[in-house]
């Protein structure tokens, strides 16, 4: 580049070599035709004028370096000034491509199991198809469904499917890629995001992992966070349920959201897709099993496969055809499946494989909850069926206490040893007894309050021990409980 500049700065002097020649010969041309009418003062100040220029070239030609250093800092400032601009303009294109649509070629086909899931999102499929049929009497529908629960359980593919029987293009974006290092990119992003969707209406917008933009906001302030937050609330309720775009989100920490994502309006509807079932892990394993050969039971290979998350499932069969493709066979054999999950289960944190004790102590778990609550609970089921009332009389709040104590003291009772098995319920159970003694005064201490209801359940469970253990064998082979077994 200097040389370049070099070249270019001998070519200046030249012309200004060749300016001042011209310039000279015009001047003495000049004397020579009007030498009668010219005064005194121009021919001087012509004189002086030329001796400048001459004076000036000589000078050039003297600092001739100094003055191409200057020339080349400026230059330099402005092309990385131009490099910045371009790298600007750059980000906001790289954010323009990044946001955009697919076509799904997901159907209902592909997502085995998780039927109930599937039934709640067809109307919504239904709607897309037909909005009409909704509106002509005035029915809206959500603008927003929140899917909940663990990872590789389907959540992105049941979106895709959604997207993928409506036939309309699908917005997929993770609620991290929002989080931008500069304030206001991230909001940016999001409005881009819906200009984009609203413009291809009829639209879904999925947006995976929301918990990254979406947590309560308060304690440490994150301006970017809340500033995208902000402009996601905003975005949602700038268009209303007929302008045909739908946002799916998924989290798997739906008690981290901030209230106002869970608001009126927002994610209206909720979806919990847990662990897959025994029934729902047979489909699974079935359909990526579908037109291969093989040589083991897949019924028993569902019973096996507890905790396994559907992805998990999928992971498993194909490093089981990789394995089957390593011995060079065509038949996939329980050796394959074997290798598999030795993989799956140390190579992935999420498949958590339940052994025969840990099955029976979450079994029996999970069986005292049903007894107790007197409703269906599966094996791999978060939370606790409990009483919902506007106002709640003091005994429906102890109910609800019992409800959420009955899982470990079944086990406590059963096993006749404590086990640590689910914070959350306990949790529960501790805030419930406090509300019940600070925010409606309706009991002096919280701790005498748990002991009672401990003590209570204790003694009623272990009086109905042999109910408990038949539930738990229902569980264990069915890994469900449905309210007629109990
Ligand atoms: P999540 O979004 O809940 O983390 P994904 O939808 O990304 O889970 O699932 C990951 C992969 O697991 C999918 O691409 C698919 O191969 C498989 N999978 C998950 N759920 C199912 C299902 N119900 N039926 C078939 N395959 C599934």
């Amino acid at each position: 580049m200097s040389q370049n500049s070099n070249k270019k700065l001998d070519k200046n002097m030249r012309l200004m070599a060749l300016s001042a020649i011209v310039l000279l010969v015009l001047f003495v041309y000049t004397l020579y035709k009007s030498s009668d009418h010219i005064q005194t003062d121009s021919y001087y100040f012509g004189i002086i004028f030329l001796l400048f220029l001459l004076s000036f070239a000589v000078f050039a030609r003297m600092k001739q370096d100094k003055i191409q250093k200057f020339l080349n800092k400026n230059k330099e400032q402005n092309t990385s000034f131009s490099s910045e601009l371009q790298t600007a303009q750059q980000n906001t294109e790289d954010l323009n491509s990044n946001i955009n649509a697919v076509s799904s070629n997901t159907t209902f086909n592909d997502v085995a199991g998780i039927s109930a899931v599937k039934g709640e999102l067809e109307e919504i499929v239904d709607f897309l198809n037909e909005p009409s049929k909704y509106m002509k009497h005035g029915v809206k529908l959500p603008k927003g469904v929140l899917l909940v629960g663990p990872p590789g359980v389907g959540k992105t593919l049941i979106a895709r499917a959604v997207a993928g029987e409506a036939d309309v293009p699908f917005f997929y974006q993770s609620g991290a890629s929002f989080v931008q290092i500069y304030v206001g990119m991230g909001a940016k992003k999001v409005r881009e995001l819906f200009t984009k969707a609203k413009a291809s209406a009829p639209a879904i917008v999925f947006i995976d992992e929301i918990d990254a933009i979406g947590k309560k906001r308060g304690g440490k302030t994150n301006d970017e966070r809340e500033s995208t937050l902000n402009e996601l609330l905003t975005q949602m309720d700038g268009f209303d349920g007929e302008s045909g775009v739908i946002v799916i989100a998924a989290t798997n920490k739906i008690e981290v959201l901030d209230e106002a994502l869970l608001r009126a309006g927002r994610f209206d509807r909720r979806v919990f897709i847990n662990l897959p079932n025994i029934e729902d892990r047979k489909k699974i394993l079935e359909l990526y099993l579908k037109g291969k050969h093989f040589e083991f039971d897949v019924d028993k290979l569902a019973l096996e496969t507890s905790g396994f998350s559907s992805a998990a499932l999928s992971t498993l069969i194909n490093e089981a055809l990789l394995n089957m493709i390593k011995r060079d066979a065509k038949v996939l054999e329980l050796d394959d499946i074997e290798v598999a999950k030795k993989k799956v289960e140390f190579g992935k944190k999420e498949a958590v494989l339940l052994n025969e004790e840990q099955k029976e102590i979450l079994a029996i778990y999970q069986a005292s909850k049903a007894y107790v609550t007197k409703s269906k609970v599966a094996l791999f089921d978060e939370g606790v069926s409990k009483l919902d009332s506007v106002y709640p009389s003091y005994n429906e709040l102890l109910e609800n206490i019992k409800r959420y104590l009955s899982g470990s003291i079944g086990v406590e009772v059963i096993k006749n040893e404590k086990y640590a098995i689910n914070s959350k319920d306990l949790e529960q159970a501790y805030s419930l007894a406090y509300s019940i003694v600070e925010d409606y005064k309706m009991a002096k201490d919280a701790d005498s309050l748990i002991e009672d209801i401990s003590n209570e359940l204790r003694s009623k469970l272990s009086h109905n021990a042999t109910d408990i253990n038949r539930l738990k064998n229902i569980m264990l082979k069915n890994e469900v409980i449905t309210a007629d077994d109990i």
